[in-house]
């Protein structure tokens, strides 16, 4: 069995600050640029994998930096959370050891729908981070700025794609090269902050933009459809300037759940928890919004923005008069500022300081750094394919915000999914792709490749079709085997072996909770407060199974009556119980998935000359399957514009051709 510890992390850490001249090697199998929550999972995804990996970022100091909100998780996220632990990713492990308050959301509801979620400590989130990467085999880190990305002209006697080659320097006149090159730049390309009517050229606050250089190859030499977005973030306030009393107190869960299957607990003792307070907005707030209006530059641009995370100006003008939430949430353990969540603004920092002081727990609020905004450049997704790889261009992989999401979640999921797949094309394998049917980070990214987005994506429960079988306390199951060496190659033979460990002591309890059948007065007389519901039939036997399915009947109860055959698996009792009461749900939803992976999987081939098709396909059809070339029927399936007449055309005509 596994010894669960975190890890002990230096109180100090330095990562070594290497220059390119200095690198033991000018050339590697995969370059990750951007050391963000995409950029870091997918440099440790990729040289997991087996790939010598060079993870290129600006500063060392930033890399696991949270650029805005310091929490981890919530309803969908979370699942993407642990999703990206059970394919041995970061984030679950850091958020652990970083987390200072814990909570499950949407407890009252089903556990499919629980999102797990916790505050975190920057600090400490950091330190997790980089001191992963730094222990990472394989895995050289670069402080510097990438100038240029490096790519060979098409060859139409070949592919007639483009190749990457590697990348340039800022300063440096030699390249440095590479099989595989991820780009993950973030709010970086083509970055520009907003405070009142200043605008400055930066990816975040005390950060440059990525260089033109970059930019101008996405665009220019490769082609690619390049969108804007916007996104925000509020002023810190400084904590003891707040008067809390005035605020309603939220305390974490008494027991931290950890977001890692390889932790039972998190390093934040219960008792150490911080809270959160939640207070509202006052009509005060309104009015400061409307008389700033003219001097807010961010807000009067069209470029869209975060449509569930919006700013306070958004949130003011949509739903006037109306009494908004603002959570007040710790930083970290020893910082002396609150993040007031909900605040998101980009008016002159005087109007901020004049905007919280309307609220009254904050009437003598002071602002330690005012709220700004970003406008930057994405990628349009539909020009990547399931592996995120960029279609017209052999070996280069985008993931995180560069691809029109939002959120430290949705990026390292993609990362890791990205790094993936970026080793496994250097190491000539083929690419690895996860439906939607198996998992939420197979839903973002067929969302994203196959339907594009207008506005920042962002996860939700209701995104995916199969919830009740995507829960967060079985991504375990559906992805650390999956993740091991001969599918995909990312997960350690420790996470593994914990994984069947597990896999194989659920598989027995649920094998002996069936085989214990009672009649109804028996099941009567062992758990007497118990309504086991009368049986027409008396000679009907009621299972384990069925009994646990009853709201006030646990696995523990079950336990004490039959020691002998349930003791052994008290360590799986909420999991055993989530089991039982999905089972039946979870058995007709297997039989639709088998159906729908059918169709999912075949392939559509990619030299399909959809322009000729033929014509009883609309033009409009035939435009957007030739722009968008989905890569199976299922992703055909699933794009905006297509009818299901023109799937069935398609389908005859691939097994014509075919
Ligand atoms: P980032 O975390 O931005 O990381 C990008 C990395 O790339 C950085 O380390 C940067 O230094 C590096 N980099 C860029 N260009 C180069 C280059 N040429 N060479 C080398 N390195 C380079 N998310 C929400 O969910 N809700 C919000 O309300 C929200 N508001 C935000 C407000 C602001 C102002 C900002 C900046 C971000 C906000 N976010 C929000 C987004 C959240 O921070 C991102 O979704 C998440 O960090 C994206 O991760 P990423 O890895 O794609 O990019």
């Amino acid at each position: 069995m596994l010894t669960k510890k975190l890890p002990s992390l230096p109180s100090f850490l330095l990562l070594v600050s290497r220059r390119a001249s200095h690198l033991t090697r000018q050339q590697y199998d995969v370059i990750v640029v951007g050391g963000g929550h995409a950029g870091t999972e997918a440099a440790a995804a990729a040289a997991r994998v087996g790939a010598e990996t060079l993870l290129v970022t600006q500063k060392i100091q930033t890399i696991g930096a949270l650029s805005c909100n310091p929490s981890l998780g919530g309803v969908g996220k979370g699942q993407l959370v642990k999703e990206v632990d059970a394919l041995d990713g970061l984030c679950g492990r850091a958020g652990d050891w970083a987390g200072i308050h814990f909570t499950i959301l949407n407890r009252r509801k089903g556990p499919a729908v629980w999102g797990p979620r916790a505050q975190l400590d920057r600090q400490r989130y950091r330190e997790f981070i980089q001191s992963e990467l730094l222990g990472t085999p394989r895995l050289t880190v670069l402080e510097s700025s990438v100038e240029e990305l490096l790519v060979t002209e098409p060859n139409p006697e070949k592919t007639g794609r483009h190749r990457v080659a590697g990348i340039r320097l800022a300063n440096e006149t030699h390249a440095i090269s590479a099989s595989s090159v991820v780009l993950t730049t973030g709010t970086f390309l083509s970055g520009s902050l907003f405070v009142g009517q200043t605008t400055s050229p930066g990816g975040r606050i005390g950060d440059a933009p990525s260089s033109a250089g970059l930019s101008h190859t996405l665009k220019e030499r490769l082609g690619l459809r390049i969108g804007r977005l916007k996104t925000g973030t509020p002023p810190r306030i400084v904590k003891d300037s707040v008067d809390l009393s005035l605020a309603e107190l939220h305390p974490p869960d008494g027991h931290p759940t950890p977001f890692s299957f390889l932790n039972t607990h998190t390093r934040c003792k219960p008792e150490e928890q911080l809270p959160c307070y939640l207070t509202y907005t006052t009509p005060g707030v309104e009015r400061v919004v409307r008389e700033s209006l003219h001097l807010n530059c961010h807000i009067q641009q069209d470029t869209k923005g975060p449509r569930y995370c919006p700013s306070i100006e958004s949130r003011v003008l949509r739903f006037p008069g109306r009494k908004h939430q603002v959570w007040l949430e710790p930083e970290g353990v020893t910082s002396d500022l609150l993040y007031p969540q909900g605040l998101s603004m980009t008016m002159p920092p005087d109007k901020q300081l004049c905007l919280i002081r309307e609220i009254p727990a904050m009437h003598r609020a002071e602002i330690h750094t005012p709220g700004y905004g970003v406008q930057y450049d994405f990628v349009c997704p539909t020009q990547l394919s399931p592996a995120l790889q960029v279609k017209s261009t052999q070996g280069l992989f985008l993931a995180g915000q560069i691809n029109g999401t939002t959120g430290y979640e949705e990026a390292a999921a993609q990362g890791l999914w990205a790094g993936v797949n970026a080793a496994r094309w250097a190491l000539s394998m083929p690419p690895v792709a996860l439906s939607r049917t198996e998992s939420y980070i197979g839903v973002l990214i067929d969302d994203l490749v196959s339907r594009g987005v207008t506005e920042p994506y962002r996860m939700f429960t209701s995104r995916a079709e199969f919830r009740t079988s995507l829960r967060p306390d079985n991504a375990d199951l559906r992805l650390t085997l999956k993740g091991r060496y001969s599918e995909v190659g990312c997960v350690s033979s420790l996470r593994y072996t914990e994984a069947i460990r597990v896999r194989d002591n659920l598989q027995d309890a649920m094998e002996a909770l069936e085989t214990l059948a009672l009649s109804t007065t028996t099941w009567r007389k062992k758990l007497p407060n118990i309504h086991i519901s009368e049986n027409k039939n008396t000679m009907l036997k009621i299972s384990a199974l069925d009994a646990v399915e009853y709201s006030d009947v646990s696995f523990e109860m079950l336990a004490s009556v039959f020691p002998e055959y349930l003791s052994a698996y008290s360590e799986f009792s909420q999991r055993l119980k989530i089991e039982a009461v999905y089972r039946p749900h979870c058995d007709l939803q297997k039989k639709e998935i088998e159906r729908i992976q059918k169709e999912e999987n075949m392939s559509l081939p990619q030299d399909i000359d959809y322009l000729s098709l033929p014509v009883s396909m609309s033009q409009e059809v035939r435009d957007i399957l030739n722009r968008v070339r989905p890569s199976t029927l299922g992703a055909a399936t699933r794009l905006q514009g297509i009818t299901p007449a023109a799937i069935v055309h398609l389908l005859n005509y691939v097994r014509h051709i075919g």
